[in-house]
């Protein structure tokens, strides 16, 4: 207890030796600097503070404790006529505050026990706070590494490995640098799937401007033209022209997310369906396939990291439908799956046109 009024001080120690079942040990001290000095040499559980002392006056009494042990709960002690400085203590992080003249035994005693238990979990939240935040300084690092540090060595790999497979003669060297091509591919797909979706989950808000969304899937079409052909697929496009709406150009990854999956787990000679709808304030875009399907336990849980089921030889990293997924959020948007009733799946993009 900080407190330069004996009679006050007196009170109080009277009040906490009343009590029964639990028992204080008090240490008086009459003026701030002496107050600070004993808590240099620790071993207190709380402070008892008023804010009027001979060597301090009012707020700053409290900023010069708090600054001496941070880790010290603070319960101040207050007149009735200077609350408004206690209260903003309280706000400041004092743990509570007591008015002189109206305390008792009973409500000193759950004060301090408030305080010390307050104070304890506000030090716990601290440090899964700063440990937080170091994980997610790892992350971005490992993200940092995975975007620039991994991929260079393993385009050159990829690199080379191309420029020997035109080169090479021989059918055992051609195998194994076709299985290095294969498996380089599979990394460089895996490391940019990874560090785009790490960075889409650090991001609050994507950057967005007006673009036409059917432009946007006509594009995306084109880029997958030669692998429908190789599978002899048919696209059905029905949407109309000029469908603007407010969207980051990631949204083109949404398309061609869904189109590869489209295209991917359905059999050769199969089509797929694609529209835009308008719906007002929104557009509703859905890619039906007639191709493998997705049984009803599994629908949502595609859409979380590494997430595949029933590859079927398939390439792919699982992560695709979780950034699509990420970026329809940051659109204000929603995804889901329904069931084709003439088998296979329909894909559903709800996006809002301005947001
Ligand atoms: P990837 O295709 O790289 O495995 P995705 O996240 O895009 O990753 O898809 C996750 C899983 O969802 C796929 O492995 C597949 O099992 C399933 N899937 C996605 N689209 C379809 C579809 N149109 N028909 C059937 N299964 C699908």
């Amino acid at each position: 207890m900080i407190e330069d009024n004996p009679g006050d001080a007196r009170l109080l120690q009277e009040m906490l030796s009343e009590t029964g079942n639990i028992l204080f040990d008090l240490e008086w001290k009459d003026c701030l600097s002496r107050g600070l000095e004993r808590l240099t040499s620790r071993g207190i559980d709380v402070v008892l503070l008023d804010l009027i002392l001979p060597d301090s006056r009012g707020f700053d009494t409290f900023v010069r404790t708090q600054a001496h042990a941070s880790e010290v709960p603070i319960v101040v002690l207050t007149g009735l006529n200077d609350e408004t400085l206690a209260i903003r203590a309280v706000h400041e992080g004092a743990q509570d505050y007591l008015v002189k003249g109206q305390i008792d035994s009973n409500l000193l005693v759950r004060s301090i026990l408030y305080a010390i238990e307050r104070k304890r979990t506000q030090e716990t939240l601290k440090k899964y706070a700063a440990k937080l935040e170091e994980a997610n300084r790892l992350k971005d690092l490992f993200t940092d590494i995975m975007s620039h540090d991994l991929l260079n060595p393993v385009s050159v790999i990829k690199t080379v490995t191309d420029l020997e497979l035109e080169r090479t003669k021989d059918r055992g060297i051609l195998n194994t640098l076709q299985m290095i091509k294969r498996n380089t591919d599979k990394l460089i797909d895996m490391i940019k799937s990874a560090s785009m979706y790490a960075r889409l989950e650090s991001m609050e808000e994507l950057e967005k401007s007006k673009m036409d969304l059917s432009n946007i899937f006509k594009t995306v079409a084109d880029s997958f033209r030669l692998q429908m052909d190789e599978k002899n697929m048919k696209l059905e496009y029905l949407a109309g022209d000029r469908l603007y709406a407010m969207v980051n150009p990631t949204i083109e990854y949404v398309f061609s997310n869904l189109l590869s999956n489209a295209i991917k787990y359905s059999p050769s000679g199969s089509k797929i369906e694609v529209n835009i709808i308008d719906e007002n304030n929104y557009y509703r875009i859905y890619v039906k396939d007639w191709g493998y399907g997705i049984k009803e336990e599994d629908k949502a849980k595609l859409f979380t990291r590494f997430h595949r089921v029933n590859k079927k030889g398939v390439k792919g990293t699982g992560l695709g439908l979780a950034i699509a997924k990420r970026i329809v959020e940051l659109h204000g948007g929603r995804v889901w799956i329904e069931e084709n009733p003439e088998g296979g799946s329909i894909f559903y993009v709800n996006i809002p046109k301005a947001c």
